[in-house]
């Protein structure tokens, strides 16, 4: 391998450079805070570089046939199959996620170059109804140019993949820069792994970096044909209003604040199991993340109370104990997010804490807050931590509307009735509602097209398959 991924390079023009500055920054792992690595720490001058070499190579990538992009393709998932229990070890050390949520990020990005390299061999283009008599409209599929990807650090392997994969495949080049927090995981074994496929020099270029020295210039690059970012709505609305002055192309995957109904006639049990996933999977840092529970009365005490007999009995501590249901949180600054702008003044104003609301370091208890009501951070701001805040409505109508008042990504909701639960999920406004379960679409052969609005209705249909530690209905409190 000619880079060792935590080395502190860059990749650009096929080469592994150190960045301009000359400056690197030290990876850590977050159980432990011991340095594993470092990551260089590019500017405007190393995006300028990386965007030129992408720029002069998309011809000639383009031009490729498609069986031989796709061979390309399969030598990049070659080299990250052939290592993948070493890639989800350090997906784990850099990210803090426990196993199953290593083990799903490195092997949705593995599927993800499969199917992509599948795809661009399939139909390349439509042939149209003839605008008149006599005339033939044909339509083809072209690579867009140069795109400029920006990833944050909870999934970042594949939530680079799944725009990198498709975007290489259709003869596009690509520059990425992951978060800094996750800079090998999300970006140096990717270059890693594309210069071992021989991708040619500037196909893919990788420049880590923070995000306003890096990340800035890359989303304002004019050399750019499309920017990809997925992030927070913070900075995703920074490069809204600076992408429309400029009438360049951007694509937003932002956060929300996503609801998980319970209706009075819900299997209590099954909901408890399905919360756990739902709200502290990864310790709630998903961008799906259930960040909202709302409860009809008839069901609330019941709701609550399996609620916390199960959260109250997790474990939290190191990712590799295969005890652990959870691990630490990704930085102190997330940790502080947490527990003093959403859980200390949601207590303040009256939530009630029924289990949780400690820490020790990064290691954030699994909290259940009841009496939550729609005015309170807990229940207003996108929560990306392992809290479960708890509103009590009357009616049906109400529990729509309440969800309805916030922007999400994804919603569940909870009933025996799945006719009331089809009627229920046609009125929440998410591009994503599931009918007695929560992420069940989120796989490489599900991502969703890029530009089309489209309602998925997630229907369980089998056996709910929890992790055991989701579904242990315990009796100690701790
Ligand atoms: P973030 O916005 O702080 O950072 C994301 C990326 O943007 C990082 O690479 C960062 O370096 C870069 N960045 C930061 N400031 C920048 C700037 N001024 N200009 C350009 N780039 C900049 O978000 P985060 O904390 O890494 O991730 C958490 C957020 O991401 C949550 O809101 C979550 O909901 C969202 N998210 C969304 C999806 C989705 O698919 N919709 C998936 C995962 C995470």
């Amino acid at each position: 391998m000619p880079s060792q991924p935590g080395d502190g390079r860059l990749y650009i023009d096929g080469a592994f450079v150190p960045a301009a500055s000359g400056r690197t920054g030290v990876v850590e792992e977050k159980a432990t805070g011991k340095p594993i690595g470092s990551y260089a720490l590019g500017s405007a001058a190393d995006i300028d570089r990386a965007v030129a070499a992408a720029r002069a190579a998309q011809p000639a990538w383009g031009a490729l046939s498609a069986p031989e992009r796709a061979g390309y393709l399969r030598a990049f998932c070659g080299y990250l199959e052939a290592h993948r229990e070493e890639l989800v070890e350090q997906s784990m050390r850099e990210t803090g996620g426990v196993r199953a949520k290593a083990e799903d990020e490195v092997g949705t990005s593995i599927k993800q170059l499969a199917l992509s390299a599948v795809q661009v061999g399939e139909n390349a283009g439509d042939i149209l109804p003839p605008y008149k008599a006599g005339k033939l409209s044909l339509s083809r599929a072209v690579p867009l140019g140069v795109l400029g990807l920006i990833t944050p650090w909870n999934y970042p392997m594949n939530l680079a993949m799944r725009a990198l994969a498709p975007g290489l495949a259709f003869g596009n080049t690509v520059v990425l820069k992951p978060a800094e927090l996750t800079p090998v995981i999300g970006g140096q074994v990717l270059a890693a792994a594309a210069d071992h496929a021989g991708l040619p020099p500037g196909v893919f270029n990788v420049v880590t970096g923070d995000g306003p020295d890096a990340g800035w210039p890359l989303a304002r690059h004019q050399g750019l044909d499309m920017l990809d970012f997925t992030g927070s709505r913070e900075v995703g609305l920074a490069i809204d209003r600076a992408a429309a002055g400029e009438l360049r192309d951007i694509r937003l995957e932002l956060g929300g604040s996503n609801a998980f109904v319970v209706l009075d006639d819900a299997d209590i049990e099954v909901a408890a199991n399905c919360a756990m996933i739902a709200s502290l999977e990864f310790q709630g840092q998903t961008c799906i993340s259930a960040s909202r529970h709302i409860v009809q009365r008839a069901v609330a005490d019941d709701y609550l109370d399996a609620l916390t007999r199960r959260a109250a009995a997790l474990t939290v501590g190191d990712p590799f104990d295969p005890g652990t249901a959870l691990g630490p949180l990704i930085s102190a600054a997330q940790r502080d997010r947490v527990h003093r702008t959403i859980v200390e003044p949601s207590l303040a104003m009256g939530a009630r804490l029924v289990t949780g609301g400690t820490y020790d370091g990064l290691f954030y208890r699994p909290t259940v807050l009841a009496g939550v009501t729609p005015q309170m951070p807990a229940f207003r701001e996108e929560i990306f931590g392992p809290v479960i805040p708890v509103t009590v409505v009357d009616t049906e109508a109400e529990a729509v509307a309440l969800t309805n008042g916030l922007p999400m990504l994804m919603n569940s909701v909870f009933t025996r009735d799945l006719v009331r639960g089809l009627s229920v999920a046609e009125q929440l406004q998410a591009g994503e509602v599931h009918v007695n379960d929560a992420h069940a679409r989120h796989g490489a052969e599900n991502q969703m097209p890029g530009f089309t609005r489209r309602q998925w209705i997630g229907l369980q249909r089998t056996p709910l398959n929890f992790p055991d530690w989701a579904t242990a209905p315990a009796t100690q409190e701790s």
